[in-house]
């Protein structure tokens, strides 16, 4: 099953999470505990990170398998183009073929390569060449990144723009960087619409779960934090069940005024903790599990 077949013939909005492949055991059981939790809920499709510099490339791609194998959870698998030569992306993307594996987040992660040297030709630079390479040479479905403040390397929030409508002519749909007013995610929406670009979106949704993570994020992926928010979640600074109480408030809201705009669904960023997955979907789908 492709993404994009997924988003065509839903009867409602979907609901999509993101996972990180473990790297120590205990990371390994919070994960396991995560996924026996989030089996309750009507899960569309797991996305799967790829660490950057190559980090995670074996233990992205055994998650992808098991989850299919073991979870009967569609996977879509992340891909960095700055981790790699195109000869090893090739390869990552033949072998996911070979296993039945469709479905690729395509991106350019971070540093990218060209900054630790000169990108020889023929090299991939930026997620769109990625994208064009699982499409063209592999026919994935192909999801990209979206960045509803501007990507923070580019020149400006238009010119993001211009080269995600480029991505989104290649790419089948996109996630979107979180956020936390629905006012970005419709801006975003108008600055495709306006380019003739009517491709998915999905909004990427992140719960705060504590002030010092949110604002490392924020910083590093040019998210804003709305005065608003930031004012809640500070009453909470030094309780963590109310703080995650509140983060928790926080994204449901969101979700409610995304509904009501009639996005095509709802991609949670988990952290590998349920708890918070669970209360969004059980709050704005109630709790049943399909
Ligand atoms: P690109 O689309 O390549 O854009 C990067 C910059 O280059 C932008 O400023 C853009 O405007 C500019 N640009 C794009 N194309 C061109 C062009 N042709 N010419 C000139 N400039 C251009 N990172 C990871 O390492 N692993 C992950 O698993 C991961 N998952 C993510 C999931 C989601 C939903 C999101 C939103 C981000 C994720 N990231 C991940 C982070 C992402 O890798 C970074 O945000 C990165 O800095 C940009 O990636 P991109 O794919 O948007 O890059």
């Amino acid at each position: 099953m492709r993404v994009d077949e997924l988003i065509a013939n839903r009867t409602g909005p979907l609901f999509s999470v993101e996972l990180w492949p473990p790297r120590s055991p205990a990371a390994e059981a919070r994960l396991e505990t995560a996924l026996g939790e989030l089996s309750r809920l009507r899960v569309d499709f797991a996305s799967i990170t790829y660490g950057a510099g190559g980090s995670t490339r074996e233990h992205t791609h055994e998650l992808v398998v098991r989850l299919r194998r073991d979870y009967g959870l569609l996977p879509v698998a992340h891909l960095v183009t700055a981790a790699h030569t195109r000869e090893d992306l090739e390869a990552i993307l033949e072998r996911y073929t070979s296993q039945g594996i469709v479905n690729l987040l395509a991106l350019r992660g971070d540093p990218p390569l060209e900054s630790t040297g000169t990108l020889a030709p023929g090299e991939l630079a930026h997620a769109i060449d990625l994208a064009r390479l699982a499409s063209e040479k592999y026919s994935m479905c192909v999801g990209v990144a979206a960045h509803p403040e501007g990507h923070p390397e580019a020149p400006g929030f238009e010119a993001d723009m211009d080269r995600l409508a480029e991505k989104l002519e290649v790419a089948d749909y996109a996630i979107t960087q979180f956020f936390y007013t629905a006012d970005r995610y419709a801006r975003l929406r108008d600055a495709l619409a306006k380019r003739g670009v009517d491709k998915p979106v999905l909004p990427g949704i992140m719960a705060p779960t504590s002030l010092s993570t949110l604002k490392r994020m924020a910083e590093l992926s040019g998210a804003s934090i709305p005065a608003g928010v930031a004012s809640r979640l500070e009453r909470y600074e030094d309780d963590p069940a109310g703080f995650q109480a509140e983060g928790t408030q926080i994204a449901i809201e969101l979700c409610t005024d995304l509904l009501a705009m009639g996005v095509e669904g709802l991609h949670v960023f988990t952290m590998n903790q349920a708890a918070t997955t669970v209360a969004i979907h059980e709050a704005v789908f109630g709790s049943q599990a399909g």
